[in-house]
């Protein structure tokens, strides 16, 4: 077991141990934020015909040579098709077609005219300016080409790609299936919603926002339980969550305190301890363990320092089980809107909010930095990283961030 890891090191001890997803297949209108586990290559072209991007006329580009405002070029009017319909006669040398917006291009036609820049008149219609070849058409492929690959795996389905699916004829596809995460809260002193709050007790806070993180990523939560500050009970919810579960996460009892038991739990549930503690600040009670490839992540049960571990090391782990190509949160440098009076002896994470200011990256506060500070991750987009070692930090001071987006 390695102690005080830092906090990249504890990234990779995740990572590292991440298993590989399961597929399942989805109808088109369930796969919303599913991530695809195969390449999505289009079976034909979009559009599939050449079509004309207007109301207007097609006739040949060659016959408007020489139209011109005060040379008007007149066309006898053979046909008209609306979009949805396919036209049965071609277009020759002084002949035209009309045409709606979407109708395909008649044969012989290679231009087409705006409505509104012809004059109708009974059969005919009458150009006054010369057309190349190609103007006014869209041709098939213009999107999407035969054999082209429209989505990667380990991409998210959003709603243009579903729509573009669609278009493919595409109504069901293959995704990762969503990644089981238990989780199993600690701690005598927790009470759950609904019941009278006794003396010296607080609300379970952590399982309701660590269920809601781990949907929000794609995953699946399952909340298994609250133990009490024992060993055996922390080890019985924990068995259950890896049985039932790809990842168990904990929270609280992970400290040096004498009531700290998650490790004691984890060695009876015959796991072996990969880390216990980051050196970072908030959260370095962190702990994290391996049993038959599946993983526990012992969060702090100080509900900030917890659910920051979890942004910095759930999150990745929760992405990539989920089959995401992209699991690593972005980062960006930002300068602090204002003062940071206190010393960093160790790595310490800030939250705060992204704000610009003339093109410059700032990070304002959200509220309160401390271990117990919920409050302040509601609006935190940013995590910033005070390297260990720094002392205080004036407005303008220039820090690494994670970008929470
Ligand atoms: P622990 O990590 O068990 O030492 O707990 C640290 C602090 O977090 C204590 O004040 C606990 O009461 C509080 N805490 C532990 N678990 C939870 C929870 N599930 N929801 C809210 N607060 C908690
Ligand atoms: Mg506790």
């Amino acid at each position: 077991m390695e102690t005080n890891v830092s906090a990249e090191k504890a990234l990779q001890f995740l990572l590292g141990n991440c298993p590989a997803g399961g597929q399942e297949r989805v109808a088109l209108p369930d796969s919303l934020g599913r991530v695809l586990d195969e390449d999505i290559r289009a079976g034909e072209d979009i559009p599939q015909f050449d079509r004309s991007p207007l109301d207007g006329y097609a006739f040949r580009a060659a016959d408007t040579l020489r139209a011109g405002e005060d040379n008007p070029l007149i066309l006898e009017v053979i046909e008209e098709v609306p979009a949805g319909y396919t036209p049965s006669k071609a277009v020759s040398a002084g002949k035209t077609i009309k045409v709606m917006t979407g109708a395909p291009i008649p044969e012989g036609a290679d231009a087409v005219v705006k409505y509104e820049e012809t004059l109708e008149k009974g059969n005919t219609v009458s150009l006054f300016q010369a057309f190349r070849s190609g103007q006014n058409i869209v041709r098939a492929g213009e999107d999407v080409m035969k054999g082209q690959i429209v989505a990667r795996k380990g991409s998210v389905v959003n709603p243009p790609l579903i729509g573009l699916l669609a278009a493919l004829g595409i109504s069901e596809i293959s995704v990762f299936r969503r990644p089981r995460v238990a989780v199993v809260s600690t701690g005598e002193e927790l009470q759950d919603l609904g019941e009278e709050l006794e003396k010296g007790k607080i609300r379970n806070s952590n399982s309701y926002s660590l269920a809601a993180y781990i949907s929000e990523l794609g995953g699946e939560p399952l909340v298994i339980g609250t133990a009490g500050d024992k060993a055996e009970e922390v080890a019985v919810l924990m068995k259950r969550g890896l049985a039932e579960a790809d990842v168990v996460m904990t929270t609280g009892g992970v400290s040096v305190g004498d009531y700290d038991v998650v490790q004691d739990a984890v060695r009876l549930a015959g796991a072996e301890v990969l880390f216990w503690r980051i050196d970072m600040k908030p959260g370095s009670p962190t702990l994290a363990a391996l049993k038959d490839g599946k993983l526990i992540l012992g969060l702090s049960g100080n509900p900030a320092a917890g659910m920051v571990v979890f942004q910095l090391l759930a999150s990745p782990l929760i992405k990539k089980l989920a089959g995401r190509a992209e699991y690593l949160w972005q980062r960006i440098e930002v300068l602090l809107k204002e003062d940071f009076r206190k010393n960093s002896p160790r790595r310490r994470y800030l939250r705060g909010r992204l704000v610009w200011e003339k093109g410059t990256a700032l990070m304002e506060f959200t509220g309160g930095q401390g271990n117990d500070v919920l409050s302040s991750l509601i609006e935190c987009d940013l995590l910033a990283e005070i390297p260990a070692g720094s002392g205080p930090l004036k407005a303008g001071e220039k820090l690494e961030a994670l970008l929470l987006k």
